[in-house]
């Protein structure tokens, strides 16, 4: 089948673009794999895509001014162009939407946040906070799904000529919002919340001491995540509340310490493939979910295990 890969706004490859990329070249087998960056600069985003088997980056013609119109209508001619029966991209809300739109338009199948794709179709989904798994496929011929973070392996991009880079011109007309200007959001050294590979969370137990969770954050190369009862004490940002009202997280590594687990932060976090929990309390509810407990006070616990990553780092 021929795949259309969104690559959404930023003009560099995230992790989750990588990991949409590695399914698009699976499920393609022998099909086109063809992909779409709205960022202008498309040389960036070229040169690596060629690794991941993309022979055509369709990418806009000048400066786009007008946000999801734009974005919808790119994709749309992208999508023309492409003959792709499967338009795949990551979940994040601009991708969404714009898949959701088009496929009203073209009266086509969407299925959002799915864990997995087999070669016949069949998608997968993890449901109600990863207590259940559940399948769906798409009935019509031309299908939408956007794949959740951390869901594929991705591959590192193998030697491979750099795709073809094909401009395409869009017009949109009665556009309600138009771009004004752009600020680059602060940089961080850390990962991302949504995206991170491990994640390093303190819950109530930490106290005002929150740099130690941090602290232990950068050693693991980690995004920081907190409870809602460290968000409400004003110990973290509301951005870092893992949850039900916070962001849902599933990473390789979810490590928390002084977090009772209870469900409303489960919900955000409980799809994790592999949960290390620090408590001192051994009856806490977040062991029954944890697949590693250590039993003590996180303020002893941290400070060793920050000591013997460096030392094994050397
Ligand atoms: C509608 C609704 C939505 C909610 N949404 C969210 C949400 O999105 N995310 C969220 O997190 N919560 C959410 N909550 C709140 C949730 O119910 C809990 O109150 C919250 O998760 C508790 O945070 P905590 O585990 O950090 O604190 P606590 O429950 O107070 O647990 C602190 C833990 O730290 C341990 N501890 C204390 N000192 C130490 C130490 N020195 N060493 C090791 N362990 C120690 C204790 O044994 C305890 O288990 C929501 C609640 C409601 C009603």
């Amino acid at each position: 089948m021929n795949v259309l890969v969104d690559l959404g706004q930023t003009g560099r490859l995230r992790s989750p673009d990588r990991e949409v990329l590695t399914l698009a070249r699976t499920l393609a087998a022998g099909g086109a794999v063809t992909a779409l960056t709205h960022a202008p600069r498309a040389e960036d985003v070229a040169a690596e895509l060629g690794g991941y088997g993309v022979s055509i980056l369709y990418a806009p013609e000048g400066e786009a001014t007008d946000l999801s119109l734009t974005d919808t209508a790119l994709l749309d001619a992208a999508l023309g162009e492409s003959g792709a029966t499967l338009v795949l991209g990551p979940n994040d809300a601009e991708t969404t939407d714009a898949f959701a739109r088009l496929a009203v338009r073209h009266s086509a199948a969407v299925i959002t946040d799915a864990v997995g794709m087999a070669a016949d179709r069949t998608v997968t989904k993890s449901v109600l906070a990863g207590g259940y798994t559940t399948t769906a496929a798409p009935t019509t011929d031309l299908a939408f799904v956007t794949l959740a973070p951390n869901s594929v392996q991705a591959e590192e991009p193998e030697e491979g000529p750099a795709p073809e880079v094909k401009p395409l011109s869009v017009s949109v007309s009665g556009a309600a919002a138009t771009v004004t200007g752009t600020r680059e959001a602060p940089a961080s050294s850390r990962p991302k919340l949504t995206e991170a590979r491990v994640v390093v969370v303190g819950g109530r137990g930490v106290g005002e001491n929150f740099s130690l969770v941090e602290e232990l954050a950068d050693e693991l190369g980690a995004a920081v995540g907190a409870s809602r009862a460290v968000v409400d004490a004003g110990w973290a940002e509301h951005s870092a509340q893992v949850g039900q009202t916070g962001v849902t997280v599933s990473p390789q590594l979810y490590l928390c310490a002084g977090v009772s687990g209870a469900i409303q932060h489960r919900a955000g976090m409980q799809t994790s493939q592999t949960i290390v929990a620090i408590n001192k309390d051994e009856n806490a509810q977040i062991f029954d979910i944890a697949d590693y407990g250590v039993v003590g006070d996180l303020n002893k616990v941290i400070p060793q295990l920050i000591e013997a990553l460096r030392e094994r780092r050397g």
